[in-house]
Parts: C-alpha cells; sequence; structure tokens
C-alpha cells in the first residue's frame, strides 16, 4: 500500500540506522572545529529575502532559481537559507563581531534548502557542514580553513578526494576580468549557447560550467581569472600556494575554477571525489572580502567553506551503518517477576552512567525471544537475570557463558576498563 503522505520532493527522513553515520560526521567536524579555535555560531534557517539577494547576489542560480520564498503573515518575503555564509555574515554585523579581536572564527551545521531538480546528491533540503574565518586575509586563514575541510575529509576516510584551487582577484581585479571576459564572449556569440548568451552582460563565469559543446570551444580560448592575476592579488594567491605546499596539502590550480555565488574574491577551491557522479563536489568555499562590508558591516576579509554532509555519505558509501556501539542487553524474563524486572531497570540505568549501552526487554517476551532480539539489536553481552538474585552474562560473539556478581557489573563488562 502506497503512503498516503510522503516526504516532499527532494526531501528525505534520516531513519535510525542513517543517523549514526550523520553523527560521526558532525561529531568529528565538531572536534575539528573546536580544536582550532572555529566556535559554533547558529542562525535561524529563515532570513529577510533581501539577505540573499544582496549576499549571493541576484543573478546568481541560487537566486534566480532555487530559492524557497514565501510571505509571512505580515507581508515580509522571507526565504529559507540557500546557503550559511550571508547569514553568519549578517550575524557578525548584527552583533558588532567587528569589534572583538580579529580574526572571529566560526563554524556551523544544519540544514539548507535549493529548489534544484532532485538527483543522487542533488537535494531540496540539505545539511551542510562550514566554517568562517572573518576579520583577516592573511593567506595563512586561507590555508587553515582549506586545511580543516582536508583534515575532516581525511579524517572521516572519504575516498578519492581531490583539491582544487584557483583565484578570482579582488572586486576590481574580478570586474576588469569580466569586462574582457565579455567582450571574449560577444566576439564569438554565435557559437554560445543560448543560455550562456542571455546571460554574457548578466553572469559571464557561467560560461566556464557550461556542457555545451559550442561553448566549451570558446571558453578553451577564454582570458582565465588565474591567468590574469596581477599585484598584490597574484602574491596573496603564491602565498597561499606556498603555505599549502609547506603544509603537505596536494592540489591542483584550476585556472577556470568559478562557484555559483556571487561573493567570492580571491581564493576559491573545491574538494571533488570521484566516487560520486554528476555532482562531484563534497564542499568548498573561497575568499569573500567584499560581503560583510556589502551587508553593512565595516570592509573586513574573510574567507570559509561548505561541505555537504550527504555528499560525504555518499562518498564514503556502505562503510557508514556498520560500528554499532557495543550493548548489553538485560533479560529479565527468567525470574518472571517483578523483582527482575526491577532490577533489569537498575542494572541497565547504572550501565548507562558508566557510559555503556544498555536495553532490555520492553515487549513481555520469552526467554529465548530475549535472546533472539538481544542478537537482532547486535548486542555484544547478554545478562540473564535468575530468580535467586544471580546473573548469568553470555558473550554473544564467542557463545561462552558465566556465572557474574550483579554488583559489579560495570567492571566485569568492561574488564575494568573503560
Ligand atoms: P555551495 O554552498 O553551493 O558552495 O555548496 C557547498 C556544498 O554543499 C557542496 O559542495 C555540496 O557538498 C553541498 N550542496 C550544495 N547544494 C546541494 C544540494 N542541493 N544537495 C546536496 N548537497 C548540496
Amino acid at each position: 500500500m502506497a503512503a498516503k503522505y510522503q516526504a516532499p520532493r527532494g526531501t528525505f527522513d534520516v531513519l535510525p540506522a542513517a543517523a549514526r553515520g550523520r553523527a560521526r560526521i558532525e561529531a568529528a567536524a565538531a572536534a575539528i572545529f573546536a580544536r582550532a579555535g572555529y566556535e559554533p555560531l547558529a542562525t535561524p534557517v529563515f532570513e529577510d529575502t533581501e539577505l540573499f539577494e544582496r549576499g549571493v547576489g541576484k543573478s546568481t542560480d541560487i537566486v534566480r532559481k532555487e530559492m524557497f520564498t514565501f510571505e509571512d503573515k505580515g507581508g515580509r518575503s522571507l526565504t529559507l537559507r540557500p546557503e550559511g555564509t550571508a547569514p553568519i555574515c549578517r550575524a557578525y554585523v548584527e552583533h558588532g563581531m567587528h569589534k572583538l579581536a580579529q580574526p572571529v572564527k566560526l563554524s556551523y551545521a544544519g540544514p539548507f534548502f535549493r529548489h534544484e531538480r532532485p538527483q543522487a546528491g542533488r537535494y531540496r533540503q540539505f545539511h551542510q557542514l562550514g566554517a568562517e574565518c572573518i576579520g583577516t586575509d592573511s593567506p595563512l586563514a586561507d590555508a587553515e580553513v582549506i586545511m580543516l575541510l582536508s583534515d575532516l575529509l581525511g579524517e572521516l576516510g572519504v575516498p578519492g578526494v581531490e583539491l582544487r584551487l584557483g583565484s578570482l582577484g579582488s572586486l576590481e581585479a574580478r570586474r576588469a576580468y569580466l569586462e574582457d571576459l565579455k567582450a571574449h564572449l560577444h566576439a564569438h556569440e554565435g557559437e554560445l549557447s543560448r543560455d550562456v548568451r542571455e546571460r554574457i552582460d548578466i553572469n559571464p563565469l557561467r560560461a566556464f560550467d557550461s556542457d555545451d559543446e559550442g561553448t566549451r570551444g570558446v571558453m578553451a580560448s577564454a582570458p582565465t581569472i588565474v591567468g590574469s592575476l596581477q599585484g598584490e592579488d597574484a602574491e596573496h594567491f603564491a602565498a597561499v600556494r606556498e603555505l599549502l605546499d609547506a603544509a603537505g596539502i596536494v592540489y591542483t590550480v584550476d585556472p577556470t575554477l568559478v562557484r555559483g555565488l556571487d561573493y567570492y574574491t580571491r581564493t576559491i577551491f573545491s574538494f571533488v571525489c570521484d566516487q560520486l557522479g554528476a555532482q562531484s563536489e563534497v564542499g568548498g568555499g573561497g575568499r569573500y572580502d567584499g560581503l560583510v562590508e556589502q551587508l553593512g558591516g565595516p570592509a573586513t576579509p574573510a574567507i570559509g567553506w561548505a561541505a555537504g554532509i550527504e555528499r560525504i555519505l555518499l562518498a564514503l558509501g556502505e562503510e557508514e551503518d556498520a560500528k554499532a556501539q557495543r550493548r548489553v542487553f538485560i533479560s529479565h524474563a527468567t525470574g518472571a517477576g517483578k523483582i527482575s524486572r526491577a532490577k533489569a531497570l537498575a542494572l541497565a540505568t547504572e550501565l548507562r552512567h558508566a557510559g555503556i549501552a544498555a536495553e532490555f526487554d520492553l515487549a513481555g517476551r520469552s526467554p529465548k525471544g530475549q535472546l533472539k532480539h538481544a542478537d537482532r539489536i547486535g548486542a555484544s553481552w547478554v545478562v540473564f537475570l535468575e530468580d535467586s538474585g544471580e546473573g548469568q552474562l553470555r558473550d554473544m560473539a564467542s557463545g561462552e557463558q558465566r556465572a557474574v556478581d550483579l554488583g559489579n557489573l560495570v567492571e566485569e563488562i568492561t574488564g575494568g576498563e573503560l
């Protein structure tokens, strides 16, 4: 029977079996952020629509086509956040964080929303982890944030990861470059796809992303951003590269790398994974030296990234659902009385307080049924409570069973190691 109600298109339920893998990713990120001093900042899941129009950019696909925008009862236009950087910068300005010691290092995790065509690795509600380093233009910050993501993917064991690095130059340099690029595109208008042609003056960088053969031909001879870097922009990029080289981070410079958001300046980067199909990016980001000012704050250079939890999970494949926590099951049917029932609750509580996962029967199963259930939930041990008040401990892996001192159950189970 088909369910009458289903999760909306492009969304999904995270069922308990899948939750563990997600929690592991979030915990690994939280630990990496904490060790590097990137403190968590949580912003609302919806914001004024204008924040994204101004921050992300009106000509981007995100703002033009992908936002979940609605009017609230007061007639305000609100939007479910499609990304995390503009909200973080909004919070930075709103809370006067420019008065704190700079840079301010922040991190976040949570759901984001884009009205995209759903496919593997692309959803309408997805989850990102992110780090932002706001208030410095030092190349060291670029290297640090890139290393955080590199460390995270390494620690999680994401296979086949490659780092692509590029630079867009400062806002002024980028503007000058965009004029050159537009001139090149106009000179070859006839060979471009309609979509690219219509947006030459709105968003010429998009042409580098095109799958259209004619457009790709034109782009092969187009001036590149990295090739056009000059002065301090070129020095900054060289410094970032030197630091990454010295840190042993492997990357390839991609002179045509672009990102789908308008706020990027100078360094941009993308971690791609060869295990993923069309949506091959696990995470990426870059500098956004003009964004805080654009949102009404003081001129403040900054850099950050976001990584997609679903993409990381896809890249990790099936390995994820294994590795259950070691678990004790307390069988209390043998006594059949209220004493063993209360004892089961007390022992489970004691084990749980000691940090050991413990469960007992809640379904009135027979002793045989309880053993079967213990196996089903992957219990490593079963404790049988006996009428006499004694207990037996069964090691589920070996099948060995022995009398156990119930007064000392934590020790008995951990062998003194916790
Ligand atoms: P972006 O905010 O576009 O720079 O994307 C950062 C990361 O978020 C990407 O590398 C993906 O891992 C993830 N991501 C972006 N859009 C989606 C989506 N629609 N579904 C799932 N993950 C996404």
